[in-house]
């Protein structure tokens, strides 16, 4: 059943896209840029599990950088570091993808290794207007795994 599963999985990936693995922007656990990296924020990022968190300025879709947790290795709480000085320090990429970019091309991107998370973007080009871009989520190299294995990766 596994092998079944795997092998289907691997035929058909390359025709879903992104938008249809990833977190939806809403449910993604994101820290605003002037936050103080004090024993509250840094507890509330462990809380999440989760180990790459973007970070945005004014508005939530306006990202504008991304804290891997390790960064906060040699941070010390009582310092009450500013989080945009670490995320200037280290200043990780983000990269954006279209909406319908096919699996096997976002696979591509997460083996070249500069990124494990990409924003997902919409443009939206229906509206009589310019065109629009809008965040709709994020997603990982484990959001395109499941989707090969045909099987959800429960975290540890
Ligand atoms: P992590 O272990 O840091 O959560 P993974 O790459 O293993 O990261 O992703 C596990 C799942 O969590 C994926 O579905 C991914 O889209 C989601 N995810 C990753 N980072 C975040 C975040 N900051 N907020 C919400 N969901 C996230």
């Amino acid at each position: 059943r596994d092998e079944v599963d795997i092998i289907t999985g691997a035929l058909t990936f390359k025709e879903k896209t992104a938008s249809m693995v990833m977190t939806k922007f809403g449910d993604v656990f994101m820290l605003p840029l002037n936050s103080i990296l004090d024993f509250k924020t840094v507890s509330k990022v462990m809380e999440s599990g989760h180990s790459r968190i973007p970070v945005y300025q004014g508005k939530r879709d306006n990202v504008v950088g991304l804290l891997h947790v390790k960064d906060l290795a040699f941070i010390d709480p009582d310092d009450r570091t500013p989080l945009e000085s670490v995320i200037k320090y280290y200043n990780h990429s983000i990269v954006e993808v279209y909406s319908h970019t096919h699996l096997d091309k976002l696979l591509d991107i997460f083996k070249q290794g500069r990124t494990h998370m990409v924003l997902v973007v919409h443009i939206d080009t229906d509206s009589d207007t310019d065109p629009v871009k809008e965040v709709v989520g994020i997603a990982t190299l484990e959001d395109v795994i499941e989707e090969i294995i045909q099987a959800e990766i429960i975290d540890e």
